[in-house]
Order: structure tokens, then C-alpha cells, then sequence
């Protein structure tokens, strides 16, 4: 039972019983008044009496003519003159007061049903003897001297019986003498009773009126009561409705994953939540009363708080990001949402504001943006950035009237420091130049790291190439110190190529590919040195281009041909074998060296069918020589890219088997930083290689940084001295110490060794004295087309029958002088 209904029961029970209590009042009240009501008749029926028989009395009876209805009273038969004889024969017969008044009384008992008596103690006429309440009551007035009143019942019927002294007269004398009774004192009484019925109809009626109005009240004090209960009820529910769903609120507040504040609107805190205190690592206790301010970490903009307050001056919701400060001390960020809260008169009563945690976002989004944006290794800009700042640059130029410059840096030689010393090395370095690169620069310069050895210089503010210029020999001369890596020193150079924007273009692709191509100018013109754009470079870009897109079909095209350069032994002169040199030529750009267009057919990708066309075309040609009784050993060139494909073991099994050219007599040349890139995999590539009966040199070998002790597990069986050591053999001790180191080397791993690029006969000479096996250069004969080659071989092979041994080719003075 709900405690309303059980109010209501409660109350409707009270209601019941006041509304009872009331009508058995009001039921005693008008009982009461009936009863005074008959008092006050009887008591006026008894004075009216008493004065009756007063006068009567003071007239000592009265006479009355005897007629049948009034005949002479036999109890005053004592009195002389009770009867008097009347002239015409008649009688007048005494009346005494209690006579008459008897008379009267059974009158009025028969008019009006009241009971009127005259008794006493003593009495002459049995009549007025009392009855059993007259003699009580006799006993109670003789004491008293007082009326006495009672309710009875005479014959069942309810009366007020009231009876009242009669005292003794003079005037009484006359007719009660006989009683002995004295004057004054009591003599009897008279008593009269008043039937209640009339008043009980009266008192009946009251009562259905009292009973019916009460009633009337009852019920309409159970409706209100009722109409309250239910009114009360429903107001109950929805108390507990709105009860429940503050609860509701209260707890989603309370556990809500975010910070959630409440202040006055003066910024009081009033209220915080459980995951405000967990965050900010204060107490309930600490932080209400105060301002929000205390998690001010200083570390936010002023501009962040003026935006705020301006959005919520004007009612606004305000959403942004703060720096916050914890009661540790530690800084966070956060994300925090404030709205006003506004009465209904408009005013602002309160601030909510909700508060994230965004720290662990802003520091993923700080990774992504540095991974995006920043080289993982030097922690420089990325191409990406580089645009940007780029973009920057332009636009802030273009304002200013200034030209900006961007220079793109390629270590020389580097691939050579990575594949030979390894990865870590050449981190390490790149990190070390990076940071010189970063220290040689102004702050306002932006340096970017591309990828691999290459970087990339914004320089803004630039009046003149000289500008530029001052940038890059900055650069250079930075570089031109050593490195100390891993205690170890290392020596790169950089290449430099500069563009200018708006000078060269105005578009920021073109401006890379500008500062590319410059740069590799730089390269072509001996490295460690810079080079800007200009207009000279424009026409070798849209050559590039050319030189890319034609590479596409180009074996399609049949534009490639095949050049040999013989290749001699020193000891014997005798020309073994020759070294196959693709060109190309191309419709418009006629012919294209190899050192042009292999890097970029190995950047694209066509390298791969460029090289096995070679392969193809060259074993077919050596074995139409050998055909003709020319065994030479043919030594083809393959590029790192062949060399890494995993089908390259199946691919020279297929031109061999196609040309029918013995595996024995061709050798592979695969250059040091090619084998050093991945120096497992070259073993198991080089296996395979070898197990087809193919063997392998090493070409260009001391341009890289081999290891030694890594060149053993080679089954190689050729190393080739690069021609940059040959090239000033005679005149460089370096040089002469490093060709020396090879040849001995090799020697010692049993290994031939070839000497490439020898063009002077001191150079034979040298290489001779220094037990070099064999050479390759123009001093025995440039790349020759295989007719040329042919004739080469054929007056070589007459000259060797002429002569019957080789002469060294200094002596010789002419490669038509070698033999085969
Ligand atoms: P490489 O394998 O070291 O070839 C020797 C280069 O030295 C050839 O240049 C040759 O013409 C040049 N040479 C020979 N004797 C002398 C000399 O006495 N003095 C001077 N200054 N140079 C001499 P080429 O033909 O321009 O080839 C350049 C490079 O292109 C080759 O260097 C080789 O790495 C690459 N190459 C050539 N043909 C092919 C090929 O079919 N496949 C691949 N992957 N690379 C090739
Ligand atoms: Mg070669
Ligand atoms: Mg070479």
C-alpha cells in the first residue's frame, strides 16, 4: 500500500470520526435543548399554576353554581360554607384552589397531554395521593425546598416530570387545616409532566437534518480528501519520475568519462565530477568554492581565453583546446566544452563545462604529424614538408619581391659507405651530416631530408644566385671535413643543384626536378661542387625526359646495339675474351651512352629486359664468333636490379641454352656496391650463378668500401680495377698504393685481376711491373661494333701468327699489334 493511500485511509478515518463525534454533539445539543425546552413549559406551567391558586386562594375558593358538571366536592364537606342556597332555589357550591386547579388540569390533559398533579403527604381525596416518582420527589423538594425535574416514562411514553413545593398559606387554612401542617410550611406540591413525543418529533427532525447535513460534510471531506490523495499521487509519481531521471542525470554525471565542471556565474566551482578529480588529481574539497583558473597552465595562447569569454558573453557555447595544469604539475591537453546556463529571465546562472583529456590524441596526432612530415632517421622535414615550406616560401617571396632557392644535395660516393660498411654505418653518417648540414644553415632555412643520401635547402629571402651560391659553398665546405663514425673517419662529398624560383619556375615540381637534374650535373661534372639550373640544363631536362619515356619500348624498337671492348692478357698479350658495352640509339638524340640511361632504366624498371637483351644478343654474337673459331670469353655487365631478381639464375640458363653458348666462357660483371647491398643474398645469387658454370667479377672494384674479409665468402673470380685508379696510376701514389693493394690482393685470394680504362702504355707498364693479369682500355682498343670487332680479332689473331707471342702494348704501339 503506498504511503499516499494509506494518508488517505488514515485521514478519511479521522474525517469519519470527527464528522461522527460532531453529530452525536449536535444529537446531545438538541436533546438538551428539547429538554429545555419542556423545562421551560413545565416551569411556566407550574408558575402559572401558582399563581392561580394564589389568587384563588387570596379569594378563599370560589362558588360556582352546582350543576351536574360541578357538584359540591365531598372532601370540603368539613367547611360550614361550602354550599350556598341561591334565591331561585339553586346552589352555588365552593370551588377551593385545588379543586379548580385539578379541574383545569385534567383540561389542559386532555388539550394538551400534559400531566398536571397537586399531591402531598397528606391528602383528603385518594386522587392526589402520590405516585411511586411524586413520593421520591416529595422526599427530594422537602429537603431541597427546591423544583425538581426528571425525565421518566409514564405508560412507556417519555415525560419531563417537574414538581415544585406548595407552601402552606393563610389562605389555605380555610380547607387544609384539617392536615395540621402549618402556615409556611410545606404542604405538597404540584407536578406536572411534559410529554417529550412533540419534542422527540422536533429532536428527530433536527437529527435527520444534523444527520444529513454531517452526511453531507462527511462525504464532501471524503471527496477532497480523495481528490488530494489522488492529487497528491500524481504529484508523487511525478516527483519520482523527475527524481528518477535527475538520478539518472546525477549519475551519468558522475560517471561520465569526461570531466564535467559546474560554476556559479561568477566561476565559482560548485560542482565537480569524480573523473574531474581523477584527471586533475585534486579533491572535491580542494577545488570547490575556487575558480577554474587554478588549472591555468600558462601554457595556453591569451587569444584562446579572449575567444572563449567572447562566445560566452554572448550566450554562446564555447569548444576548444587548453593546456591544463594537474595538481602534480604535470601539463595536459584538453579538450573543453562550455556552455552558459540561462534562467528564464535570460540571465547567466552557471557555466557547465565538460573537459577531455586529449593528451594522448594530440601525442598520437604529434607521432603522425612527425612520421607524416619529418624523417624518422634525422628527424629533418620530408619531401612532404618540404613542399609546404616550399609553398611557404612562394607565397612569402612573391609579397616581398625575393627569389627563393632550393638546393638538392646528393652525397657522392655514399651508396658506396652504405653497401660497404653496412646500413648502421650509414645512418650514423647521415645523421652526422645532417647535423652539420642543419648547423651551416640560418634558421629561416629549411633543410629536408628526400630519402637516401639526398637532402634539399629552402632558402628564402634570395636577391641573387650569389646568395644561392654563398648557401651551397657554405654547404660544401661543411661536408668537406671528415666524419667521425663509430671511431672510424669517413670522407663524402656533396653534389649540389640549385634552382630558382621564379628565375627558373614557377611551378614547385618543375622546381624539384630543376634542383634535381642540376644536381646530377654537379655529379657529372666530377662531384663536390654545385650547379644551378640555369637555362643549359632546361634542354638536358626535356632530354631526360626524352631519354625516360623512350627506354619504354625500346629493345621493341631494335634501338639497342652492342659494342666489345677486348680485353688482353699482359703476360701473354693474347686478347681472351671482351667485355660487352650496350648503346643506344635513340631517333632524335642519336646515340646515348650506357652511363646515361642505365640509372635510369634501373630507376624504371626496364633494365631488367634492356639487360637480358643484352645478354641475348651478345651470347648470340660470341658464339657466331666462336663459330668462327674465335673462343673469346665474353663478360657481360648486369646491374644490381638483374642481379636482386629471383629468376636471374633462370634467365642466363635460357639464353645459353638459346644462343647455345657455353656457360664456361661467359663471365658476369656485377659492380662491389651491387653485391655489398645484401651480401647473403649475393653469396646464394652468386652460387647459383656459378653452378651454371658462369663466373663472376668484381667490376669496379675499390670504389666501394668492401670489406676484405666479406670478399672471401665471393665465389668470385675476377676483380676489376676501377678505372679511376688507373687513370692516374702513374702519377698518383695513392692510386698506384691502392691498385697495388687490389692486385695483391686478389693474388692472395687467387683471383685474376683486370685492370679497365688503361690508355697509355705507362700504364700498361706499371700495371705489368705490378703483376696485373690483364687490361682493358683504348690503348688496346675503344668498344668496337661487332663488325669492327670482328675485323679487331681477325687482324689480332694474323698479327699473333706473324709474331707468334704478344708484345706489351707499349711496344706494340698499336692494339691491331695484339693477338688473340
Ligand atoms: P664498365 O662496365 O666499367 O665499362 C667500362 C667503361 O669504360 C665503358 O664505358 C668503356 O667504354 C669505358 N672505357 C674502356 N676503356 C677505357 C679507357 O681506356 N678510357 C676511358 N676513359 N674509358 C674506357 P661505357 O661503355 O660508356 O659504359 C659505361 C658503363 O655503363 C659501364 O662501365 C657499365 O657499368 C655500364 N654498362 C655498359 N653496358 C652495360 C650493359 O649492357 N648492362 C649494364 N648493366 N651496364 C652496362
Ligand atoms: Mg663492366
Ligand atoms: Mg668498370
Amino acid at each position: 500500500m503506498s504511503p499516499i493511500f494509506r494518508m488517505a485511509v488514515l485521514a478519511a478515518v479521522l474525517w469519519s470520526t470527527v464528522v461522527a463525534l460532531s453529530l452525536g454533539w449536535s444529537f446531545v445539543q438538541s436533546e438538551r435543548q428539547m429538554l429545555q425546552l419542556a423545562e421551560v413549559e413545565a416551569k411556566s406551567n407550574l408558575k402559572r399554576d401558582l399563581a392561580f391558586r394564589r389568587w384563588a386562594t387570596g379569594r378563599g375558593g370560589l362558588y360556582a353554581r352546582v350543576t351536574d358538571s360541578a357538584r359540591p366536592n365531598p372532601f370540603l364537606a368539613h367547611i360550614p360554607d361550602r354550599d350556598v342556597m341561591l334565591p331561585d332555589g339553586g346552589m352555588l357550591t365552593l370551588y377551593n384552589p385545588a379543586t379548580m386547579l385539578r379541574e383545569i388540569k385534567t383540561e389542559q390533559a386532555e388539550l394538551y397531554g400534559t400531566l398536571a398533579r397537586i399531591t402531598g403527604e397528606k391528602y383528603l381525596n385518594p386522587i392526589n395521593a402520590p405516585d411511586e416518582w411524586e413520593k421520591k420527589a416529595l422526599a427530594i423538594i422537602k429537603q431541597t425546598g427546591q423544583d425538581y425535574s426528571e425525565v421518566t416514562r409514564i405508560d412507556g411514553k417519555p415525560y419531563l416530570r417537574r414538581i415544585q413545593p406548595m407552601m402552606m398559606e393563610e389562605g389555605c387554612m380555610k380547607c387544609h387545616a384539617w392536615s395540621g401542617i402549618k402556615v409556611g410550611e410545606m404542604r405538597g406540591a404540584t407536578d406536572i409532566a411534559i410529554p417529550l413525543s412533540p419534542y422527540g418529533s422536533v429532536a428527530a427532525q433536527s437529527r435527520i437534518v444534523l444527520g444529513l447535513t454531517h452526511g453531507g460534510i462527511w462525504l464532501l471531506g471524503l471527496v477532497v480528501i480523495g481528490f488530494i490523495a489522488r492529487r497528491s499521487a500524481t504529484h508523487t509519481d511525478q516527483l519520482s519520475a523527475h527524481q528518477a531521471v535527475l538520478n539518472k542525470f546525477k549519475q551519468a554525471v558522475e560517471q561520465s568519462a569526461s570531466g564535467v565542471v559546474i560554476t556559479d556565474a561568477r566561476g565559482n566551482i560548485e560542482y565537480i565530477n569524480r573523473k574531474f578529480c581523477e584527471v586533475n588529481g585534486y579533491a572535491p574539497e580542494e577545488v570547490l568554492g575556487r575558480n577554474p583558473r587554478l588549472l591555468k597552465s600558462g601554457e595556453t595562447d591569451d587569444a584562446i581565453y579572449q575567444e572563449m569569454w567572447s562566445a560566452l558573453s554572448e550566450r554562446k557555447e564555447w569548444r576548444g583546446e587548453f593546456k591544463n595544469r594537474k595538481k602534480s604539475g604535470e601539463v595536459y591537453w584538453c579538450m573543453e566544452s562550455i556552455s552558459p546556463i540561462i534562467d528564464a529571465s535570460g540571465a547567466i546562472t552557471h557555466f557547465v563545462a565538460v573537459i577531455e583529456d586529449i593528451n594522448d590524441r594530440k601525442f598520437a596526432e604529434a607521432t603522425i604529424r612527425q612520421l607524416a612530415l619529418y624523417d624518422p632517421l634525422t628527424e629533418l622535414p620530408n619531401r612532404r614538408l618540404l613542399r609546404e615550406k616550399l609553398d611557404q616560401a612562394f607565397a612569402w617571396s612573391q609579397r616581398a619581391g625575393k627569389r627563393v632557392a632550393l638546393l638538392y644535395l646528393d652525397l657522392d660516393r655514399f651508396k658506396a659507405i652504405n653497401d660497404t660498411l653496412g646500413h648502421h654505418t650509414g645512418d650514423l653518417l647521415l645523421k652526422a651530416v645532417a647535423r652539420r648540414f642543419s648547423g651551416s644553415l640560418r634558421r629561416n632555412d629549411t633543410l629536408a631530408r628526400l630519402g637516401g643520401d639526398e637532402f634539399a635547402v629552402v632558402v628564402g629571402d634570395v636577391d641573387t644566385e650569389a646568395d644561392a651560391a654563398a648557401v651551397a659553398e657554405k654547404l660544401l665546405e661543411a661536408a668537406g671535413e671528415p666524419f667521425v663514425i663509430e671511431g672510424r673517419d669517413l670522407y663524402v662529398t656533396v653534389s649540389i643543384g640549385i634552382s630558382l624560383f621564379p628565375t627558373d619556375t614557377d611551378s614547385l615540381d618543375t622546381l624539384l626536378r630543376n634542383a634535381d637534374v642540376a644536381m646530377y650535373h654537379a655529379k657529372e661534372c666530377g662531384k663536390n661542387r654545385y650547379q644551378f639550373f640555369g637555362e643549359g640544363l632546361a634542354l638536358r631536362v626535356s632530354r631526360q625526359w626524352d631519354i625516360e619515356s623512350g627506354l619504354r619500348r625500346v629493345t621493341e624498337r631494335n634501338e639497342l646495339f652492342v659494342e666489345y671492348q677486348p680485353k688482353m692478357e699482359i703476360g701473354s698479350g693474347r686478347v681472351y675474351g671482351m667485355e660487352a658495352l650496350v648503346r643506344w640509339d635513340h631517333p632524335t638524340l642519336g646515340r646515348i651512352a650506357p652511363d646515361r640511361f642505365i640509372p635510369v632504366a634501373e630507376e624504371t624498371g626496364d633494365i631488367e629486359q634492356i639487360g637480358e637483351w643484352v645478354l641475348q644478343a651478345a651470347c648470340a654474337q660470341a658464339q657466331r664468333w666462336r663459330e668462327l673459331g674465335h673462343p673469346l670469353l665474353l663478360s657481360v655487365n648486369l646491374s644490381a636490379v638483374q642481379f636482386r631478381a629471383p629468376d636471374l639464375h633462370d634467365k642466363i640458363d635460357a639464353v645459353l641454352k638459346r644462343t647455345g653458348f657455353p656457360a664456361k666462357a661467359l663471365e658476369l660483371e656485377i659492380t662491389e656496391s651491387a653485391i655489398m647491398n645484401n651480401p647473403d643474398q649475393a653469396v646464394e645469387t652468386m652460387r647459383a650463378v656459378r653452378a651454371l658454370g658462369v663466373s663472376i667479377a668484381i667490376d669496379d672494384f675499390g670504389t666501394g668500401y668492401s670489406s676484405l674479409s666479406q670478399l672471401k665468402r665471393f665465389p668470385v673470380s675476377v676483380l676489376k680495377i676501377d678505372r679511376a685508379f688507373v687513370r692516374d696510376i702513374t702519377h698518383d701514389n695513392e692510386d698506384r698504393a691502392i691498385a697495388r693493394a687490389v692486385i695483391a690482393l686478389a693474388k692472395t685470394m687467387h683471383l685474376s685481376v683486370i685492370a679497365e680504362g688503361v690508355e697509355t702504355a705507362q700504364q700498361l707498364a706499371l700495371l705489368r711491373e705490378m703483376e696485373c693479369d690483364c687490361i682493358q682500355g683504348y690503348l688496346l682498343s675503344r668498344p668496337l661494333p661487332p663488325d669492327a670487332f670482328e675485323a679487331f680479332i681477325l687482324s689480332a689473331a694474323a698479327n699473333q701468327d706473324k709474331t707468334g707471342d704478344c708484345t706489351a702494348p707499349g711496344e706494340a704501339g698499336l692494339a691491331s699489334d695484339y693477338v688473340v
